[in-house]
């Protein structure tokens, strides 16, 4: 008898004997020591079978001509199977569809202290404790309609579609409570920023049977946690990404809020989405998902208009509380003294300290000034290893390149002319908090970017702050605009609106869509009624038509149109293959030669479009250039794309990169 042990390592897995004295003991999912290479691992048996062999043995047997010998596994490490068969076949399900591997979908799934030996250790409560908003509110009709559809299935995908504010974590809440005893629920969350004041309802409504699952747990927080959750003690897991993973035995409900969220994806070695492995979990254990946004994504809106989602509209929110107005700042003939702010929405951002309420302000780049610019000559300062302008740090005097993370001194000459007439162009979060110290001196603030938050549990100080009224305004990138539900907010305001709708992708109009409704949405959800600015150069751009009214349908049925017409997505699915070269030639040099193959195969109902270079010429030293595969159908598309694969695998100097339903194309 043989079996299969997958590691946590990018590879599939590797064959090991079974021992006579645990024949009867190893089952699928069992953790075991094996030796490798000429030391021992730590892996998971994936495959219990007495007549398939790995890969990697058949590789191996291939060239050799004959059997090979096959180790022995060293140890069982526990009777129980450490993983459920479900979350093997999802694990499978993962690296097959993605076109990654096996062991790296493992490593992505499980924490890897398992395979370390490494112990279990007190977890830290994220809550605080004193703040109890036990508020047993009354369903509002819309809630109640939402719930009884949710409730009657046991099965199937919910799009629940409620503008900001109408409710939603309260649908969430009570749709986990319906379930049956033994039902397990999980509840992910695209950012831990956003999600303190969900984290604080659920912990008031579930007690300790709700754990919070992310990466800044430590790795003894990590275990304990993980063994509660497969042990069957916690009822719900909270958590970012990864936590669609979580070993629950018996799931019965998975809710993933802010569905359209982009950080949802990995953008990264397995590049999954929690959102697509949650609908397939959902496939494989038979139980029901509901999605949930104000703004959804358009492939989920698609989906529940042509019926294959149950689609929930609530258009009101709690109380009947008006949506807030939207103004569009043109900032081409708008007056003003500083770079970032118009002098409108410095009145109003003034008037509202005055009154006692709170304002909220979005700008999506962190730092100081995207271009470093020398007057003299035009030099701007790029990384040395990526096709991206540094950005200019003025609490550091560094400037950053926020693509590869590396940063240089700017020094006081222009490094190409020697000139010292060097200015700053654009603005980023800390351009506007300088700006707003000066404009508004009596205003106390906060800024809310990956900058300020880089320590454990401080984005749930600065949203305690503003929830506790000790400040008035959040300053901040993408992470100040949803999720937050702060009843004073009554202004939100966009800085600037423009890089949104101009990034080359196609979906950029639906992203701009997103984060300005959201935004918007932060305003007038308590007693008083919001209003909310977006400054712009571009006021004309269709995007504002809709935004200004509120109008998804009419937003998304434009949008649809357009998709149908170009094929995209949803009406195509598509892969995306990046190529990394060393050099700018042999990028081209190579291309050139690969692409009439690339083209020779046939590929019927599938649309080839490259190579061409990326819109991201280079990150980290390496050119990229990609070819964007387009298809109805996924199957036959993986496998085009399996068959480019192999063939470029085979050519030189080339490293291949596949991502399965991108979801940006730079
Ligand atoms: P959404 O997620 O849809 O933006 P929330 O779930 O944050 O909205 O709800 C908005 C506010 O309304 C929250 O403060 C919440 O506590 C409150 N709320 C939710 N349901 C009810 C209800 N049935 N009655 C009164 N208040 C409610
Ligand atoms: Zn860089």
């Amino acid at each position: 008898m043989h079996v299969n042990v997958l590691f946590p390592i990018n590879s599939e897995a590797f064959t090991y004997i079974v021992p006579e004295e645990l024949k009867s003991r190893i089952k699928i999912g069992s953790r075991v020591e094996v030796p490798f290479k000429r030391s021992y691992k730590t892996g998971i048996v994936i495959d219990l079978d007495r007549s398939t062999y790995s890969a990697s043995v058949k590789k191996r047997q291939g060239k050799l001509g004959r059997n090979i010998t096959l180790k022995p596994v060293t140890s069982l490490l526990e009777e129980e199977p450490f993983l459920s068969a479900h979350l093997i076949r999802l694990i499978k399900w993962v690296a097959q569809y993605y076109m990654s591997t096996t062991g790296l979908a493992l490593k992505n799934a499980v924490p890897s202290a398992f395979f370390t030996g490494k112990k279990a250790g007190r977890s830290r409560i994220m809550y605080d404790e004193e703040i109890n908003r036990t508020k047993t509110v009354r369903l509002t009709g819309d809630q109640k309609k939402a719930l009884s559809v949710i409730n009657s299935e046991k099965k199937g995908v919910f799009l629940v579609h409620g503008v900001t504010g109408s409710g939603k974590t309260e649908i969430y809440m009570r749709a986990i409570s319906a379930l049956p005893d033994v039902k397990k629920a999980i509840v992910l969350v695209p950012e831990i920023a956003i999600t303190a004041q969900m984290i604080d309802r659920f912990h008031t409504r579930f007690g300790e049977e709700v754990v919070f699952f992310h990466s800044g747990l430590s790795t003894g927080e990590r275990i304990t946690q993980w063994l509660r959750i497969r042990n069957g003690e916690v009822r719900v897991v909270i958590g970012v990404r990864s936590a669609v993973f979580a070993p629950f035995m018996d799931i019965g409900l998975i809710i993933i809020d802010e569905e359209q969220e982009a950080s949802y994806k990995q953008f990264e070695g397995l590049r999954y989405s929690a959102r697509d492995v949650a609908l397939a979990r959902a496939k494989l254990e038979n139980f029901k998902i509901i999605l949930g946004s104000a703004t959804p994504s358009l492939e989920a809106y698609h989906a529940a208009k042509t019926g294959t989602f149950h689609y929930i509209k609530i258009d009101k929110r709690i109380e009947s509380k008006p949506l807030p107005d939207v103004e569009i700042i043109d900032m081409t003939k708008e007056t003003r003294d500083t770079f970032t702010l118009s002098a409108k929405l410095v009145d109003a951002l003034r008037e509202n300290v005055h009154d006692h309420k709170q304002s909220l302000i979005m700008l999506n780049r962190r730092g100081y000034s995207p271009y470093f610019l020398c007057t003299a000559c035009g030099y701007i300062h790029k990384c040395p290893l990526c096709s991206i302008s540094l950005i200019y740090h003025k609490d550091t005097n560094t400037l950053n390149c926020h693509y590869c993370g590396s940063w240089l001194d700017p020094g006081p000459l222009c490094p190409q002319c020697g000139g010292k007439e060097i200015t700053y162009l654009g603005a980023g979060t800390q351009r506007v908090e300088e700006d707003l110290k000066r404009l508004i001196p009596e205003l106390s603030f906060k800024r809310m970017d990956r900058d300020t938050t880089q320590k454990k549990l401080s984005h749930f100080r600065i949203v305690r702050q503003m929830e506790e009224k000790k400040i008035d305004l959040l300053l901040g990138t993408q992470m100040v605009s949803k999720g937050h539900d702060f009843p004073d907010v009554t202004i939100s305001a966009v800085i600037s609106a423009d890089t949104a709708l101009n990034l080359p992708d196609f979906r950029s109009a639906e992203r701009a869509f997103q984060l300005f409704t959201q935004l918007a949405g932060r305003a007038g959800r308590g007693e008083f009624p919001g209003k909310a600015y977006i400054q712009t150069y571009e006021p004309d751009h269709y995007v504002f038509d809709y935004v200004r009214l509120h109008d998804c349908r009419g937003f998304y049925e434009t949008e649809i149109e357009q998709r149908k017409e170009l094929n995209y997505p949803p009406f195509s699915k598509l892969v995306r293959i990046i190529l990394g070269f060393r050099t700018k030639e042999n990028a081209k040099r190579i291309t050139s030669g690969i692409s009439a193959r690339i083209r020779t195969g046939k590929h019927k109902n599938i649309e080839v479009l490259g190579p061409s270079p990326a819109p991201v010429e280079k990150i980290r030293n390496l050119w990229r250039w990609h070819l964007i595969l387009k298809g109805k159908n996924a199957k036959e598309l993986r496998r085009k794309a399996c068959e480019i694969a192999a063939m470029l695998e085979l050519v030189k100097d080339i490293k291949i990169d596949i991502d399965v339903d991108p979801i940006n194309l730079l």
